[in-house]
């Protein structure tokens, strides 16, 4: 691949965390926690955490980026990007490309597609993604970890015990969704299998900083040992890009779209991993959720940041008090 990266002044970043940063602390959030989730309900709405990893390196945070939180369903852009690696445009047979229009775990829609959920990133199309990743000729429960402490670079990070407990027993709704699927042949493996492999995955808990590393891959540079990608992973990565623009803020991918203007991908644990293809990779952390899942300050300080560097994928506009 030629060096697409476009030189970042570190500085120009420092300067712009730091004031989101001290913006996001003035904010009175009116974000929701979310309730089916063990120990998250103790935690304040307003805390904030983010960091900012450079194509040339660089890592920048601010706030409480060394908090771990369960990246919840991040994870489905890693489990894809494996389940892409593991089989090709196969996926796409099982697996639509669409928004979806409804909430991220709505049942409705698993039944008029007849169990083929409309994108890999609700909760209907990451179950079926799972059971894709059971399909690999060794199938280890550990694999999105895996996949992710390769690309971080370490593996200094656990699965959140009480989170996963508490989705492993629960999770009727999750349940039921793999079930129907399974109903209309789009699961291959023992619903309880699937649903260990996805809990677990959801369970995964990172700091802003170990998720920016992680997501070094998707701005299209080489992560973890690698000291470069192929085309094909260039390609494959450029389509991940464009599902989590149209599809990575479940019911809000359009106005994240309008305000952001960055593929992302959020979760319900209040993490949200954002890419500036060829310049950075950026994770912010804040509890509080919005309407449609969405962490409220999170998205508030991707639009602030976004902003300030210039940062958009539908072109770049003059820096803030440049
Ligand atoms: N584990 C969560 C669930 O399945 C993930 C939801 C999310 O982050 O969208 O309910």
């Amino acid at each position: 691949m030629p060096n697409r990266n476009k030189n970042v002044d570190p500085d120009q970043v420092r300067a712009a965390v730091d004031a989101v940063v001290a913006e996001m602390e003035v904010i009175e959030s009116f974000g929701k926690l979310i309730d089916h989730i063990e120990g998250m309900s103790e935690l304040e709405v307003n805390r904030f955490g983010v960091c900012v990893v450079t194509a040339d390196g660089d890592v920048i945070e601010g706030g409480e980026a060394s908090h771990p939180f369960p990246i919840q369903s991040i994870s489905k852009v890693f489990a894809l990007t494996m389940a892409l690696e593991a089989h090709g445009d196969d996926v796409w047979k099982r697996v639509g490309r669409e928004p979806s229009g409804d909430p991220f775990n709505s049942i409705i829609d698993l039944e008029r597609k007849k169990g083929i959920p409309r994108n890999p990133f609700i909760n209907a199309g990451a179950l079926v993604i799972a059971d894709m990743l059971l399909d690999r000729e060794k199938p280890q429960h550990e694999d999105v970890a895996a996949f992710l402490a390769d690309h971080i670079g370490a593996n200094d990070f656990d699965v959140d015990p009480d989170v996963f407990d508490k989705e492993a027993k629960g999770g009727y709704t999750n349940r039921a969704l793999a079930n129907l699927a399974k109903s209309f042949d789009n699961l291959h493996h023992e619903v309880d299998d699937v649903m260990k492999l996805y809990v677990r995955q959801c369970a995964i808990a990172l700091t802003c900083r170990q998720l920016a590393l992680a997501g070094r891959y998707l701005m299209l540079s080489p992560s973890g040992r690698k000291k470069k990608i192929s085309l094909q992973e260039a390609h494959r990565v450029r389509r991940i890009n464009a599902l989590m623009l149209t599809c990575g803020q479940y019911d809000g991918a359009g106005d994240f779209a309008y305000r952001v203007g960055l593929p992302a991908k959020s979760g319900v644990g209040g993490g949200i991993l954002a890419v500036v293809p060829h310049v950075a990779s950026i994770a912010v952390w804040s509890p509080g959720l919005d309407d449609n899942g969405n962490s409220l300050l999170g998205t508030i300080a991707l639009e602030r940041l976004s902003e300030r560097l210039g940062w958009s994928v539908f072109g770049s506009v003059p820096q803030v008090g440049a």
